[in-house]
């Protein structure tokens, strides 16, 4: 995170905090998301629904502040979940850092006071008469009490805020796998494909290869076994293909029964290598059908394995991968195409 998206995370938080506690707004993580949007000011349309709230004294209830949050925050188009973690981050600092600086506060509070009190002690000495010097005390001790307590008061908000902040955090790491992750197999999905490929391919990177699996003649293991078996065997050929991903190669549920994997930096010779040996490890699998107690050895899969081509779209490169995957599957499927350069 720069210094500067720091900076303004910080600078939107020293706004939503006072906010909240002006108008009593609980201090949910939800409520917090609400607030933390509407002083970023990014989001018209929830500052309008908001402001609207706030003139009609309208009660805060966890449903209303739940169905804001859905209607302008959690639109998956609008909510850049990563983006959201790093404010929080930058957040949490900030919350610790208010924290110390309330605490300092108060403790330059009390030397005050108490250099007050010394002052007072002097009027005494020098004559004035006790009933107006009690007067001055009183007035200090309960503007002292009144500033302590307020400060404690905001002080324990805080505290609670930053302990609500991290369970928000929380949630969105988790939500956050959610837009990355396919559920059923936990390899990453088609979404962060499309980022990752597309990130890729705008740095004319050299040397950069994808390899497109599709397992054969999977509709036969549904149509035979039903549908549940079909995910198990999904599942398992995903755990063995991630497996064979190692250094930066990634990879990633591309559709149905179809897995994608991209090598940053590798060459068509060495993609290929590793196409092989993903085929000849899927062969050798062997899934058991607790049911039927049926057991399913015969999982292949075909690979196509493209290198990406000076000014090639990401399109393009997708296209060429997939014409080689069908060109195995009319050879026969269980291949790796091409066969050599
Ligand atoms: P080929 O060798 O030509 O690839 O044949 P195939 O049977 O693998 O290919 P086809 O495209 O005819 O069938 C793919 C099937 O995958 C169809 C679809 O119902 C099934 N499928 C897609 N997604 C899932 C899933 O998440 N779970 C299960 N169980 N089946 C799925
Ligand atoms: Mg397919
Ligand atoms: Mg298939």
């Amino acid at each position: 995170m720069s210094t500067d998206q720091l900076k303004s995370a910080a600078l939107n938080l020293k706004k939503a905090v006072p906010l909240m506690l002006k108008h009593s707004i609980p201090t949910t993580p939800t409520n917090y998301a609400l607030w933390y949007t509407y002083v970023a000011e990014s989001n018209p349309k929830l500052n309008l629904a908001l402001d609207s709230a706030i003139a009609q004294n309208q009660q805060y209830s966890p449903v209303s502040s739940e169905l804001l949050y859905r209607e302008h925050i959690s639109d998956p188009v609008e909510l850049d979940v990563r983006d959201m973690r790093q404010n929080l981050d930058a957040m949490v600092c900030e919350l610790s850092q208010s924290l110390k600086d309330t605490n300092h506060d108060t403790n330059n509070f009390q030397s005050k006071i108490e250099k007050e009190f010394s002052k007072l002690s002097e009027l005494e000495s020098k004559g004035f008469s006790l009933e107006q010097v009690i007067k001055v005390v009183r007035n200090i001790v309960s503007e002292s009490a009144n500033i302590h307590s307020s400060t404690v008061s905001f002080t324990q908000q805080l505290d609670k805020a930053q302990s609500e902040i991290n369970t928000l955090k929380q949630r969105l790491a988790e939500s956050e796998k959610d837009v990355l992750f396919d559920a059923l197999t936990e390899a990453l999905n088609r979404r962060a494909f499309n980022e990752d490929i597309n990130a890729l391919i705008s740095q004319s990177p050299s040397g950069a290869c994808l390899i497109i699996a599709d397992i054969d003649h999977f509709k036969q293991f549904n149509d035979t076994f039903g549908h549940q078996l079909g995910d198990l065997v999904l599942k398992v050929v995903s755990k063995r293909l991630q497996e064979s991903c190692r250094d930066g190669v990634k990879l990633y549920r591309f559709g149905g029964e179809e897995f994608a994997i991209l090598l940053p930096n590798s060459k068509q010779r060495i993609a290929r290598q590793l196409a092989e040996a993903m085929r000849r490890s899927i062969e050798k699998l062997s899934v058991k059908d607790r049911r039927s107690e049926t057991r399913i050895d015969n999982i292949t899969a075909s690979f196509g394995v493209s290198e990406w081509k000076e000014k090639q779209t990401t399109s393009q490169l997708i296209e060429s991968a997939d014409k080689l995957l069908y060109e195995a599957k009319r050879l026969g499927r269980n291949r790796v195409m091409p066969i050599s350069n």
